[in-house]
Formats: C-alpha cells, structure tokens, sequence
C-alpha cells in the first residue's frame, strides 16, 4: 500500500496528466509520502487527491505538488528557493531534492515541528524552516533564485517579488473561491512577466502566528 510500486503507479497518473520533468517525476518516486500524513488516512496517499494534516490545513495533492515544482524549475534550476506554507513539509521534501537550498516558512507551529521531524527522519540537510508568517516573504535571508507558495493570497504581495532576485520566478495561486496559478518571472529590477496558467485549489494565505 505504501510500497514503491504504489508510488510508480501514481508517477503513470502524473505523466498522463502532463506532468513532464522526469527529475521531478523521479524525486517523487522516491520519496515517501505517507510518512507526511497520520498514519489513518496514510492509505490514501498515493491517490491524487489533497488530505487533511490537522489545523484545517491540507497536504497539496501530489498533481499541484509536481506541477508547482516542474513551473519552478522550468527555466533550470534555482540554487536558494523559499517556499511560504511548509505544512506538512512534503513539498518542502520534494524541492530539497532537487535545489541547493530550501527556505520554508510557515505560520502554525505545531505543524512546522511535525514537519521538523519527518525532514530530519528523511536526511534532508540544506533545509531551513521558520516559524514566521510569510505574507511578507522572509527579507533576512533575501534574495531568493526563486519563491514558491502554497496557500492562495487574493493579490500577488509585492514583497514577495522584490525578494526575487532578476530572473528568478515566483509560483503561486491567487484569487479566493476561485484562483489561477500563476508564474510571474522577474525581468528586472521592477519589471515582470506574469504567465497565468490553470485553475488551482489552495487553502487562503492568511496573516498572523499560532504558537
Ligand atoms: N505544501 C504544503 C501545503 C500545506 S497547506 C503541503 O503539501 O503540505 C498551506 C500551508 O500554508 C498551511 O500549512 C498554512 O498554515 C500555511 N500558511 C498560510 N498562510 C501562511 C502565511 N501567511 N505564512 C506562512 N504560512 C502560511
């Protein structure tokens, strides 16, 4: 149920999707999604479907989470991303296997050290997590090569794009009953090109700290 041959079955579903980047594919089969669930509803995880991980918070189902990742990585790869909404640190994961650094912010404690765990379990190294909200990016350890988020804000927030670096991306679903994913590329200092791609499902960006 949670074997490496349930995983290839769901990369077949990917790939029929659309889902083209063969590294991306490749982490994904490698990784294990179930340790990123309770262990309840861990025989589901391999559909692609999104799961509750407490908190009224969601596990991104793993289409959005190869999709977002294959927009990142589109014009090659980042060195330092910074992902806003680590939740339960399964995307977190994914990027950290494929880019230098991982930068992750989220703003519900308790899931930011359920996810501490289960990184550290993994071996990931060149991850690191803050507890802070990060509708305002994380300007102390800016720039980022690119910035991925993974709860929707009604708007795009500018600190988000000036903590870009030129010609790093930024991928993020916007809007609020219904959002769009976008990738909006920073051509340069105050300039950027949004492509506005799929409809997108995310739970809202929301401002403030529980503890
Ligand atoms: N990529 C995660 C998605 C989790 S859902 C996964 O697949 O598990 C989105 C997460 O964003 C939630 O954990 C939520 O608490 C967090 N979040 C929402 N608004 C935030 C903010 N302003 N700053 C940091 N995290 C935020």
């Amino acid at each position: 149920m949670t074997s490496r041959r349930t995983r290839e079955r769901l990369i077949q579903r990917l790939r029929e999707q659309g889902i083209k980047n063969e590294s991306v594919l490749d982490v994904i089969v490698d990784t294990p999604r179930h340790w990123f669930v309770d262990e309840a509803i861990a025989h589901r995880v391999y559909e692609d479907t999104p799961l509750p991980i407490g908190h009224n918070q969601t596990i991104s189902q793993p289409y959005t989470v190869a999709r977002m990742t294959e927009l990142l990585l589109q014009d090659g790869t980042p060195n330092r991303v910074l992902e806003v909404g680590t939740g339960s640190g399964y995307q977190t994961a994914i990027l950290a296997q494929m880019v230098n650094e991982v930068f992750s912010v989220e703003r519900i404690e308790p899931l930011q050290r359920k996810a501490a765990g289960i990184l550290e379990a993994l071996g990931l190294k060149n991850i690191h997590l803050t507890h802070t909200d990060g509708g305002m990016g994380l300007p102390e350890l800016a720039p980022f090569d690119a910035i991925i988020v993974t709860a929707a804000p009604e708007e795009v927030p500018e600190s988000l794009l000036e903590q870009l670096v030129v010609g790093g991306c930024l991928v993020i679903p916007v809007g609020g009953d219904t959002q769009q994913l976008q990738r909006i590329v920073k051509t340069d200092e105050s300039s950027y090109q949004t492509h506005t791609l799929e409809e997108a499902k995310f739970v809202p960006l929301v401002s403030g700290l529980i503890n």
